[in-house]
């Protein structure tokens, strides 16, 4: 639809007179000027507002309805540029209704891979304007599940995930991590379904007719990708004393049983761990999805989302949930500004993840997470090298004209976790690392910072440390591959020798006998990466090797997801036709991208036909960010 023409009466938009606050992002030398994946004026004109009403329609796989947008102009301009992608805008208004003038373009140069520019017009130094507009299929933030592909069947689904630059198909906005602003959403759904939001709910639910209305209010500013709810036949059941569990009702039991009452010591070691900063979100609520969700979780506020596949049924996948709540201080609260910074969302999260749970379960429990977490980089270098992408190993890359999801590994994960375990060696350990952490949450919250920023911190609350001048910045936040630090040297192996002497035993002699009954999940995941590393460096695991170690330790039946993935990677990469079938079903269950991304490179590297046939079978299946990278090297 064209733009509408201005009305006579607004034309007569002259320069700004009013005073003006400081520009609110005021970047030093040495930092990026602008969010390369955004073209949005934000240091310009700033939202400081959103408000949405939104139906989900079903029927059309569309949001439609309208987002107010309250805009301050920083700068003597007379527009505020938003992004947007693929959404129909119908119409642009102000407050009291009338037009207001705007036009969708394509950005010039890499920007126009990422979507399209709205430009509206403004005439005040604060403006209401409220854009009326409906998603479209090609919405890439909206997942539409038919009811034949719920848990319950009987009832569709649909769900969001922005980050890292989908919300601008879902909304109009500054769909950059450098903004933040408070939102409310309205959400009218089938009045059978239940819409759960990133945010408290807010008002009673209405219902007319065949349909309910929930509204949700998130009063802490955030970013635009964590703008995101679910609908779906959900039911809730309290896990925590501010926490709820909303799953399909299916799955509810087993959520709960998983999740019931970790939460709140999740919650409360990791404020111990930054240094007691305050919980700042009021509750803490997870959501189960459908185990076709790209990610194990997503830190919405108010709303954790945690795939169905990692509820195993033992608690042994949680960690991911201690990842999620630390989500709510490191990411949610002292942001990212930009993808190239990625790390600090991550990297910290991972690194006092893993502080959580040594605390929690001890040192020994740490080292195992530390060196699974070793393996994991070690796997994404290889990926990441093999594919001739070797800048996104780097902790700091540059991918300013790169899709960040294309840029997604475990790197920004394990390699700035294991830069942060680093300087807690250099500074003297964990309690110095919780003092400074909590300095570092209590000057960056509600903010968005750069690397730089980080390390510019981090050498003045260090200032007196010697040891400080040893840390080779360079190495570690721009140089490639794996990093030079020994962590075995620095992390307690005491659980590691027995899982490492097992794979020793299997890879020498072709079996071992020895009781493995008391292993933990995450020692079989060790245990499973070392013959994966092996193999991969050239040793050999025999077909009659494979089957007999499936016999005795059941990895085909396997409910823990991360040991099923690595037994089925590990018997791709031994080309061993006998996990051909328990891979096509892996793949069929579960569309996490980290296990789904290396497991069709592998199986294309075995058999090529094979990892076509299972990916048509099931690409609808995936998210369209795991489709579209597994499409990337299959579909040729
Ligand atoms: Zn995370």
């Amino acid at each position: 639809m064209p733009p509408k023409k201005r009305p006579a009466a607004q034309s007569a938009s002259g320069p700004h007179t009013a005073k003006r606050p400081a520009a609110a992002i005021k970047r030093p030398a040495g930092h990026q000027a602008a969010c390369p994946h955004s073209v949005s004026n934000f240091s310009e004109a700033l939202v400081e507002r959103l408000d949405l009403q939104l139906k989900v329609d079903f029927d059309r796989q569309v949001l439609a309805g309208e987002c107010q947008l309250t805009v301050r102009s920083l700068q003597p301009v007379d527009h505020v540029i938003l992004d947007v992608l693929d959404l129909e805008v119908q119409e642009v208004t102000k407050e009291d209704g009338t037009a207001v003038q705007w036009k969708v373009q394509k950005p010039p140069g890499a920007k126009a891979n990422f979507g399209q520019s709205l430009t509206i017009d403004l005439d005040a130094e604060v403006t209401k304007v409220c854009v009326k507009y409906e998603t479209t299929e090609k919405s890439t933030a909206l997942q539409w599940l038919r009811k034949e592909q719920t848990q319950g069947k009987e009832f569709p689904l649909c769900f969001t995930q922005s980050q890292a630059i989908c919300g601008r198909s879902l909304l109009p906005c500054q769909d950059t991590p450098s903004v933040k602003a408070p939102f409310t959403i309205a959400l009218t759904v089938p009045a059978a379904l239940t819409a759960v939001a990133s945010g408290n709910p807010s008002g009673d639910v209405v219902t007319q007719g065949d349909s309910r209305t929930f509204k949700y209010e998130q009063n802490v500013p955030v970013m635009s990708y964590l703008i995101g709810f679910v609908v779906a036949r959900l039911e809730s059941c309290r896990i925590g004393p501010r926490s709820t569990c909303y799953a399909e009702p299916g799955v509810l039991q087993a959520a709960q049983k998983e999740f019931q009452d970790i939460v709140e010591e999740f919650i409360i070691t990791a404020q111990e761990v930054v240094g007691g900063a305050d919980y700042e979100w009021g509750s803490y609520n997870v959501a189960v999805m459908p185990s076709s969700f790209a990610y194990g979780g997503m830190e919405n506020p108010n709303c954790t989302f945690m795939s169905a596949s990692l509820i195993p049924g033992d608690r042994s996948l949680t960690p991911t949930l201690a990842h999620e709540i630390v989500h709510s201080w490191i990411g949610n609260l002292v942001t990212n500004a930009f993808w190239k910074d990625f790390w600090l969302n991550e990297g910290f999260t991972r690194y006092i993840e893993r502080r959580v749970l040594g605390k929690l379960y001890g040192p020994a429990f740490r080292g195992l997470l530390l060196m699974v977490g070793y393996n994991d980089l070690v796997k994404a270098v290889e990926m990441l090298t093999k594919q001739g992408t070797p800048g996104l190993t780097r902790l700091e890359p540059q991918i300013d004209e790169i899709d960040p999801d294309d840029a997604f590994s475990r790197v920004p994960y394990e390699k700035g976790s294991l830069f942060l375990i680093y300087l807690e060696q250099i500074v003297g350990g964990e309690q110095a690392m919780t003092d400074w952490l909590r300095s570092y949450v209590q000057e960056f919250r509600g903010r968005s910072i750069e690397t730089a920023d980080f390390k510019a911190h981090f050498l003045k609350f260090f200032r007196t440390v010697k040891r400080v001048n040893e840390v080779d910045w360079e190495h570690w936040l721009h140089g490639e591959g794996l990093p030079d630090f020994d962590l075995s040297a620095h992390a307690d192996k005491s659980l590691l020798d027995e899982c490492r002497s097992l794979a020793d035993s299997w890879l020498q002699s072709g079996s071992a006998d020895v009781e493995t009954g008391h292993m933990k999940a995450q020692q079989w995941m060790l245990f499973l990466d070392h013959l994966i590393n092996a193999v991969v460096g050239g040793k050999q695991i025999s077909e009659p090797a494979l089957a007999e170690m499936d016999g005795k330790y059941k990895f085909s039946a396997t409910a823990n997801v991360e040991v099923s993935f690595r037994w089925c990677l590990l018997g791709c990469r031994c080309r061993w036709r006998g996990c051909l079938d328990l891979t096509a079903k892996f793949l069929a269950s579960h569309g996490r991208g980290v296990y789904v991304k290396p497991l069709y490179l592998a199986l294309k590297d075995f058999d090529e036909e094979r990892a076509r046939s299972i990916f048509q079978q099931n690409r609808s299946f995936y998210m369209s960010v795991v489709t579209r990278q597994v499409a990337a090297f299959l579909d040729k």
